[in-house]
């Protein structure tokens, strides 16, 4: 992180991620990413250390967004209750598709919590369902939403995602449905197995 920050200076805006790799004997280590201005410090605990998420906030200055650990509305309730985080980063597949999503949107808002959509190498079609979700007033951080041509050779939507030169992802509220089109060439293309649910 310091060579990161070194390299980008003051304003670059970073966070990182650390998919569970800590445990809360690591504290004084994280203690020492407060010198580095991070936006947050994402998941440093195991998934169900929602208690010991609590203890090690109480000792950052650094706010924790969770990830792994909420996995539907009630654990973002725990979250806040606790004190656990400061930010949650909602992926729909995480937490059970849009319902779920949209209950933890809403009871973040309420709460003064900002959220973000991470994503996971989602196709041009997942990228759609993210990109309509990270519409919603209360995602206020950058999510994942890179475009098409970042992970794919060739998406399996038209259009494709495209970004503009400041970053920003348009959301396409003039076209009905997912708002792009499933290009049926390529996912024929693409397709290795086949099965018909009758
Ligand atoms: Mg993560």
């Amino acid at each position: 992180m310091r060579a990161v920050r070194d390299d980008l200076g003051p304003a670059a805006h970073l966070m990182v991620d650390a998919n569970s790799a800590y445990t809360l004997n690591d504290a004084e280590l994280l203690q020492g990413l407060d010198a580095f201005g991070l936006l947050m410090i994402e998941q440093p605990l195991g998934r169900d250390d929602l208690v010991r998420h609590a203890a090690l906030q109480r000792l950052l200055k650094t706010p924790l967004c969770l990830d792994e650990s909420i996995t539907d509305v009630e654990r973002a309730e725990d979250m806040i209750t606790l004190q656990s985080g400061r930010i949650i980063n909602i992926k729909p597949g995480r937490v059970g598709g849009f319902t779920q999503s949209i209950a933890i949107h809403d009871l973040c808002l309420r709460h003064g919590i900002p959220v973000w959509c991470g994503g996971m190498l989602e196709s041009g079609i997942g990228r759609a369902h993210n990109v309509a979700l990270a519409s919603l007033p209360n995602f206020a951080l950058p999510g994942d939403l890179s475009p098409s041509a970042r992970y794919w050779e060739r998406d399996i939507v038209t259009p494709e995602w495209t970004m503009d030169r400041e970053g920003m992802v348009r959301v396409p509220r003039d076209t009905p449905g997912m708002g792009v089109q499933v290009d049926i060439d390529r996912l024929e293309n693409l397709t290795v197995r086949r099965e018909v649910l009758e």
